[in-house]
């Protein structure tokens, strides 16, 4: 709730584990926040790792808590700050990378614009000089040890990646103070005055009626049944709503860029990934012998499978590259940033992509992006919500979409592609070992990539008929997470994040 009331209470900090999470809140659920229509770039969204819902998101939240304080007219007399992290946010910010992309945030950097220099830069100025930057305009005292109140236990009812920001003055009285849900793929909603949910940023940037609206993946097969267009063109079509038809394609191909400079950058990266897990980066040595191995001449059988190393190693240098906190594309989302891009490396070296009017990798994108949008309308792209089927499910089956059309798939041969890629998902659970996104996030992108292009082969050998339809995974993976314990929703209480032992 945003508010200019003149309290300073601290509320209890709940903390540890083995207890039980405390839920307050006033709505059942924000898991399904009313977008009128979503475009494909909500969907992919150049930002900073490690994760949309625990970094992008957050990080957009304090941008627009800025504006919040700005309306207050009081934004020169704020002298202290205070952030509460709650429920999923609390448990893994601090791995997640959540603080450090609020202090960016506050700082007035925007997840798709920062430069990643600027990001170790402007967080050695904070801690060296002890003054943030205040959205690039005043300096404000800040010590993040403080400044920071992590409350795991404390999960709200209308999302579990909740957090507040609040401002104070000389005499340490409220001067504003919003409250957010992060949820997922970088999406926001602010908690505004009488329990409003609200888009971040405002509804009037996102709402948007477009000529061939569809949520369900027989609505899109069918359009594309009655119009002969392809889900591509349909999709195309439905971003005019937002943009002209060249700045959509213009867009599209920039995400395309991006994604291959995350790739040449994460192979040519080596050491250690922050965090304490002392994970080593893996790709600048994969890709080494890979070359050195495609060089080499060749004796005995062939191996079919050499191509999947690339796979491999074009989702690993993605991955390395998100855990490390630089630039990725969210692919719907930061976990799962590697899946997409790695599939679509593959595409460009590995397979023979069907020639239109349109560049393949637009192609792709727009068909990936459909079936996203398919999926978090009917359920949810965030680890926190449905667990890591959500992630890596959603990118997988989104992969194998926009993979099936470019080699030519039929709308219905799209659909059993994408239902393949989530279906082969369903229960994963998310259980990042000390909340980082390193382990099991890093391979399991390769898994699931190799699986998405499977996916779309298989897809590709039938006529689109198939048992169990698209919209029916999607249902099955939002009632699988509502079932599934909240100690496998990106909270690092169960799984992998604690059946690893410490030497
Ligand atoms: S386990 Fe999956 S959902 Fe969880 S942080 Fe890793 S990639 Fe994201």
């Amino acid at each position: 709730m945003t508010s200019h009331a003149t309290t300073s209470k601290t509320p209890p900090i709940t903390n540890g584990r083995g207890l039980e999470p405390t839920v307050v809140g006033s709505h059942a659920t924000a898991a399904a926040p009313v977008f009128e229509s979503l475009s494909v770039l909500d969907l992919f969204k150049i930002g900073i790792g490690p994760s949309s819902s625990h970094t992008v998101g957050p990080m957009r939240a304090a941008l627009d808590f800025l504006g919040q304080a700005d309306a207050s007219g009081r934004f020169d007399e704020i002298v202290r700050l205070r952030i509460d992290l709650l429920g999923s946010l609390g448990a893994t910010g601090s791995g997640h990378g959540t603080d450090t992309a609020i202090m960016l945030g506050l700082s007035g950097l925007a997840p798709d614009t920062v430069e990643t220099p600027q990001i170790a830069e402007t967080l050695e100025r904070i801690r060296a000089t002890g003054e943030l930057p205040l959205g690039g305009r005043r300096a404000v005292a800040f010590d993040e040890a403080k400044a920071f109140v992590f409350r795991p236990l404390t999960v709200r009812s209308e999302h579990p990646n909740a957090l507040r920001i609040t401002a104070y003055d000389a005499a340490d009285e409220t001067i504003a103070t919003a409250g957010y849900y992060s949820i997922g793929g970088g999406f926001v909603m602010r908690h505004d005055e009488g329990d409003v949910l609200s888009p971040v940023p405002a509804p009037a940037e996102q709402l948007h009626p477009v000529p061939h609206p569809f949520t369900t993946g027989d609505e899109l097969v069918a359009l594309c049944e009655e119009t002969g267009l392809s889900v591509a063109e349909l999709m195309l079509r439905n971003e005019a709503a937002w943009r002209p038809r060249e700045q959509t394609v213009a867009q599209l191909e920039r995400i395309w860029e991006v994604m291959q400079e995350c790739v040449a950058h994460g192979i040519a990266t080596g050491g250690i990934l922050p965090g304490g897990l002392d994970v080593k980066r893996r790709s600048k040595e994969w890709h080494a012998k890979l070359l050195e191995r495609d060089a080499a001449p060749k004796t005995g059988r062939p191996d079919l499978l050499e191509g999947m190393e690339w796979v491999n190693l074009y989702a690993l240098a993605v991955n390395e590259e998100n855990a490390a906190g630089s630039r990725v594309v969210t692919a719907p989302t930061n976990g799962a940033a590697g899946i997409i891009p790695a599939v679509m490396h593959y595409a460009d070296r590995f397979a023979d992509c069907v020639e239109d009017e349109l560049p393949w990798q637009v192609r792709f994108l727009l068909v990936a992006g459909a079936i996203g949008i398919i999926i978090k309308s009917n359920a949810s792209i965030s680890g926190a919500e449905v667990g890591c089927q959500g992630e890596v499910g959603s990118a997988c089956a989104m992969a194998a979409g926009g993979f099936a059309a470019v080699l030519g798939a039929t709308p219905a041969q799209i659909e059993n592609a994408a239902e393949i890629g989530i279906e082969h998902n369903l229960g994963l659970t998310c259980d990042p070992i000390k909340g980082l996104v390193q382990i099991p996030c890093i391979e399991r992108n390769a898994m699931a990539s190799v699986k998405a292009i499977n996916a779309a082969r298989m897809a590709k050998q039938g006529d689109g008929t198939h048992y169990v339809s698209l919209d029916t995974a999607v249902e099955t993976m939002r009632q699988t997470g509502a079932d599934m314990s909240d100690k496998y929703k990106e909270t690092a209480l169960g799984g992998l994040a604690v059946a690893y032992i410490e030497c």
